[in-house]
């Protein structure tokens, strides 16, 4: 009896020292950032079946788990960190429109944007819209100032062009207004359409208390066929994956209907051709039918039930938000003074809140300012009386002027927020509209202090760009695109602390905190070698961190120099006219 016990044991022992054996990739000779702690970094990472299975010294590593089928990346002494995470983007419908957009994320000077939309025009076949929508503001730009209408018409003059300014401002050139016919008649609520002395539309279209004017008419331009989204979607996962992304948290947004527009997503996932884990998020999109949305998708839509057929938790609902509806929309268009909520709100929320709770859906919700939130929070308590949130995951997203008694109360119920380097494009005029602050806004270091879940993002695309370095780099230093000190210094956070509420600290909102955002054993095979040492380098270089090797679930999804023969294989661009095969996106230099 004895023995065959201890005869089980030995072949146990043997299966388990052979299984060690077969990892399928091991990253050795790094400085492999486990995230774990500050400060703590191993040499090597062995990968098996999508997960980490050991972490440690290339020696030790190589010789536990090197067989003859692992593939070996030799890191070269580089700085290897957990994949990157944006607790809020709108990954699903900028992937419907990436291919069909010119973008000015990372652009210098403004002379050379506009040599891109005079080039991008010429390429560009009759009735197809040229379009800069978001991730650029006048002061990334040598020049400090923006174009003016003048300026886009001289640089186009015969085809249509649209291009929007933060959730402010559009542009809208001669040939445009032509094209969508608008004239001194032509009016949206809520918005300007500029006029000039003998009553013509000028062009430039202004957000007042709603960006509907630019939104309607972004609508009304060139959009891509079936196919050309599918590619546009997967050439716009490969550049995030260039910047080490590996997970996105998709929170909704204008326009984004559910189901239909995220079929193209869920089409893909279905192939495995997703190349990020993607939490989404469902937003009711009428005006008065939101409840009657939620209602049902409670009943129809299973949450964290996986579409991705290769990826653990790759493609699946998380819950309701960001905005649930519409008269709760905080609109945050610092050109403009902060607007009143209507006296409707209360009376619009609370039903869909209750019935949230009620069925255990997570929540988001969109907020800027404190005293929307304060509105908010009286809400979430009165009915968190009646039926307790009981640990339900839920959360505010930006929160820029929360009150330090309105995070109390958030701590209480157990929420979370995502914030997002809004201000780094908005903080100059943030200034002028409402002075300087004299404390961090968003409050991270408060929020980090009493406990309340932070994840880190970037709200990508209609105001900020998608390359999470310049959020990074904002946390570190609390400076603006045009290096304004927005912060007082001693609130902005370590290299270690904003990393982490890019990694497992975004996890959080999607419930995956315990699965990934460390490089240790048990969890997700989600890795990054930098190009970059991002904590020694000075600080103003972290804004050209990039990826050299980016590994989702074990596999390499993104590659390039000294480890470009391992680079996937990418379709090329359709349709042929995208400023995607000429530009890619973010210009790195
Ligand atoms: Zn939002």
């Amino acid at each position: 009896m004895k023995k065959t016990i201890f005869l089980s044991f030995l072949l146990a022992f043997a299966a388990r020292l052979s299984a060690q054996q077969n990892a399928n990739v091991i990253i050795y000779n790094g400085n492999i950032a486990t995230m774990s702690r500050p400060g703590e970094f191993v040499q090597a990472v062995a990968v098996k079946d999508g997960m980490v299975v050991g972490i440690g010294n290339s020696k030790t590593i190589l010789a536990k788990f090197k067989n003859s089928n692992t593939q070996l990346i030799d890191a070269a002494g580089k700085t290897v960190v957990p994949g990157l995470n944006d607790s809020h983007i709108h990954i699903i419908r900028e992937g419907l429109h990436y291919n069909a957009e010119l973008r000015w994320d990372g652009v210098k000077t403004l002379k050379r944007a506009m040599e891109m939309l005079k080039e991008q025009a010429a390429r560009t076949p009759e009735g197809v819209w040229i379009k800069v929508i978001g991730g650029w503001n006048e002061y990334q730009f040598e020049e400090k100032r923006q174009p003016t209408i003048e300026e886009i018409n001289e640089a186009v003059p015969d085809k249509p062009v649209f291009i929007t300014y933060l959730y402010g401002k559009a542009f809208l050139n001669k040939k445009g207004i032509e094209v969508l016919k608008y004239t001194k008649d032509t009016k949206y609520d809520g918005s300007l359409v500029e006029l000039d002395d003998k009553g013509n539309p000028t062009g430039l279209l202004h957000a007042k208390q709603t960006p509907k004017a630019i939104y309607t008419t972004l609508a009304l331009t060139t959009v891509l066929t079936h196919e050309e989204r599918l590619n546009s979607t997967q050439q716009y996962y490969h550049e995030l994956n260039r910047f080490g992304l590996t997970s996105a948290i998709d929170a909704a947004g204008g326009g984004q209907n559910y189901p239909d527009d995220y079929g193209i997503a869920l089409e893909l996932a279905k192939q495995g051709k997703l190349t990020l884990r993607t939490s989404y998020y469902l937003f009711a999109q009428v005006k008065r039918r939101e409840y009657l949305d939620y209602e049902k998708w409670v009943h129809t839509t299973q949450l964290n039930k996986n579409d991705n057929m290769f990826l653990a938790n790759g493609y699946m609902a998380e819950g309701a938000g960001e905005n649930l509806v519409a008269s709760a929309a905080d609109f945050e268009n610092f050109l403009e003074p902060r607007i009143e909520l209507s006296k409707d709100m209360e009376a619009d929320l609370e039903p869909i809140i209750r019935l949230l709770v009620k069925n255990h859906w997570p929540f988001r919700l969109h907020a800027t300012y404190g005293e929307s939130i304060e509105r908010m929070l009286d809400i979430f308590e009165k009915i968190n009386k009646e039926i307790p949130f009981n640990g339900l995951r839920w959360l505010f997203d930006h929160a820029e002027t929360i009150t330090d008694s309105q995070l109390q109360r958030v701590k209480k119920l157990g929420g979370g927020i995502a914030v997002q380097f809004r201000m780094y494009f908005q903080g100059e005029l943030y200034k002028k509209m409402h002075g300087e602050p004299d404390h961090q806004l968003p409050p991270i270091r408060k929020m980090l202090r009493m406990g309340i879940p932070v994840g880190l993002g970037t709200d990508a695309t209609r105001i900020s760009t998608f390359n999470p370095w310049m959020s990074l780099y904002w946390a570190v230093t609390g400076k603006t695109i045009g290096g304004y000190q927005f912060w007082p210094v001693k609130d902005v956070l370590s290299r270690f602390e904003a990393l982490q509420l890019y990694t497992i600290g975004s996890a959080w909102f999607s419930g995956e905190e315990k699965l990934k955002g460390k490089i240790e054993v048990g969890q997700y095979a989600d890795l990054v070698i930098l190009n970059k040492d991002y904590f020694s380098i000075p600080v103003d270089d972290i804004r050209d961190i990039h990826s050299l090797l980016t590994i989702v679930n074990g596999k390499i999804v993104y590659a390039e120099e000294t480890y470009r023969s391992l680079a996937p294989e990418m379709p090329a661009v359709i349709p042929s006219w995208s400023p995607v095969k000429f530009y890619g996106g973010y210009q790195i230099k």
